[in-house]
């Protein structure tokens, strides 16, 4: 299955958005989205917001008013974010000829929303990115594009053709198939690292990495909303299995060059084996993944 292509710009606390142009959601609003991706605005069905945080939301109005406003437009954001809940309400009454016509959608953790094509959700996961509340809301979320897929039953995989084909006149083709879920991409917003658990088997993960080490994180001021290191995304994404890995939310103190050698090395040293893509902030990229820091290994012989 192809990658999708996904177009990003992302400098933490100035602006991060994320296209699947694929799979026609956008991925947080940040200031400047519009201006960037212009005319393609229009192939747009869905913003889904990570969390309020103005970097990642900053660009809705003018994609709302200019996107918003021709109708069968969805934007979900998570459903325990009052600032989501104001900006929601906010956009509704200001215009109603454009921003008042979105369709708006708190999301709590675990909730699905059917998108383009058929049998394809969007998923919204747990993440961590601030300070625990009592009671426990959802402040910031992830999101998955979920694919389901009919698929032989294990046990009738070797027949040949002739004979499944014969089964399924005489059973029904639910009696011989079951439904898997396919994860095409998980993208996780702002949020220290979850359980590998939470991205098993996604094809695509675009992973936060705000810092390279540890130790960066320190006297930073963003102790109260935390982020991911290289090294904890590497080893998250590497006992997830996922196929490719996009680095994104990069913190701007980086040399481009030491960024990018810093990456290889790791990926290197903990013999990570599938290719990485990597957001230098400030940079607006048209096909992300296309665009390998680290290739990944080869396939061990059998
Ligand atoms: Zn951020
Ligand atoms: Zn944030």
């Amino acid at each position: 299955m192809n990658l999708p292509k996904i177009v990003i710009f992302s400098t933490p606390l100035v602006s991060t958005w994320v296209f699947d142009e694929t799979h026609r959601v956008l991925f947080d609003a940040g200031d400047g989205v519009t201006a960037m991706l212009d005319s393609r605005i229009h192939k747009i069905r869905l913003a889904a917001i990570t969390h309020t945080h103005r970097d990642h939301c900053a660009g809705l109005m003018q994609l709302l008013n200019l996107r918003g406003g021709a109708g069968d437009f969805t934007a979900v954001y998570p459903a325990g974010s009052g600032s989501g809940r104001a900006l929601a309400g906010f956009l509704t009454t200001f215009d109603s000829r454009s921003t008042g016509k979105v369709r708006w959608n708190p999301m709590d953790a675990g909730q699905d929303v059917a998108i383009e094509p058929p049998r394809h959700v969007l998923r919204t996961f747990a993440t961590s990115h601030y300070p625990p509340t009592a009671p426990t809301r959802t402040m910031s979320v992830g999101y998955q594009i979920v694919r389901s897929v009919d698929k032989v039953k294990p046990e009738l995989r070797g027949l040949p053709q002739r004979e499944l084909d014969a089964l399924r006149m005489e059973l029904g083709k639910e009696q011989i198939t079951e439904t898997l879920e396919d994860v095409l991409l998980s993208i996780t917003g702002d949020t220290v690292p979850l359980e590998p658990a939470t991205f098993a088997g996604s094809r695509v993960l675009l992973h936060e990495c705000t810092f390279l080490d540890l130790h960066d994180t320190d006297g930073h001021g963003e102790g109260v909303h935390p982020h991911s290191t290289l090294p904890d995304v590497l080893r998250c994404a590497a006992e997830a299995g996922v196929g490719h890995l996009g680095l994104y939310h990069i913190s701007r103190r980086y040399d481009e060059g030491l960024l990018m050698a810093r990456i290889r090395e790791l990926c290197a040293e903990m013999a990570i084996p599938f290719p990485v893509s990597a957001a230098v902030p400030g940079r607006q990229y048209e096909d992300l993944l296309r665009q390998t820091v680290w290739p990944g290994l080869p396939c061990p012989a059998p």
